[in-house]
């Protein structure tokens, strides 16, 4: 299995990406983000959990995302593999992937980290907000507030993928085709 994370801060470009990826190579694409707001749209127990979370832009607890995901990975076994996007946020949920694809002997193929600068993410993400009805991308202040939970709290993710010799960075700045392409030749060195 392929199985790779797509990682970055908000606004790098990780759905537009993944998007991309999973045509070409036939992934599932397993969204944590995307998965809250479905949870969120229908009402759930776990979207009422999460929405207090997501509102402020702060993270949902570790236990319940890592238990989302888990489920998720045992739906799609017989995948050819997964792009992680939005996931692991903390190196407590990267451990934990990390225990959880070892118990289905599975591993992380490796890591993609967009890096974008800061004006640049907060321009999109403001953007964003203008279209995409996310309430989190929508005011300054919770701009802010995300920009500074990925600093402190997932940034060390990346260090972590690097212990592992599996971390690769692109230049998150560019056309879509031409980043996409770099991903591309990334992913078929794995
Ligand atoms: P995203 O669409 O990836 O920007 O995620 C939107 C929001 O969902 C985040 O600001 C968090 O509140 C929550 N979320 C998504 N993924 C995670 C995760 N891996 N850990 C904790 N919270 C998450």
């Amino acid at each position: 299995m392929l199985n790779i994370v797509l990682f970055g801060p908000p606004g790098a470009g990780k759905g537009t990406q993944s998007e991309n990826i999973i045509n070409k190579y036939a992934l599932v694409h397993l969204s944590t983000g995307d998965l809250f707001r479905m949870h969120l749209d229908e009402g759930t127990e776990l979207g009422k959990m999460a929405q207090g979370f997501m509102d402020q832009g702060k993270l949902v607890p570790d236990h319940v995302v890592i238990s989302m995901v888990e489920d998720k990975i045992k739906e799609h076994l017989d995948a050819r593999g997964f792009i992680f996007d939005g996931f692991p946020r903390t190196v407590n949920q990267a451990e934990a992937l990390d225990k959880m694809l070892t118990n289905h002997n599975l591993a992380i193929s490796g890591m993609v980290a967009l890096q974008v600068p800061e004006a640049e993410l907060r321009k999109r993400l403001l953007l964003r907000g203008q279209t995409s009805g996310r309430a989190d991308d929508q005011n300054e202040e919770k701009i802010s507030t995300r920009i500074k939970v990925y600093e402190d709290e997932t940034s060390p993710v990346a260090d972590y993928y690097q212990s592992q010799g599996k971390f690769n960075a692109i230049e998150g700045v560019g056309s879509i085709d031409a980043i996409s392409e770099q991903i591309s030749a990334v992913i078929d060195s794995f």
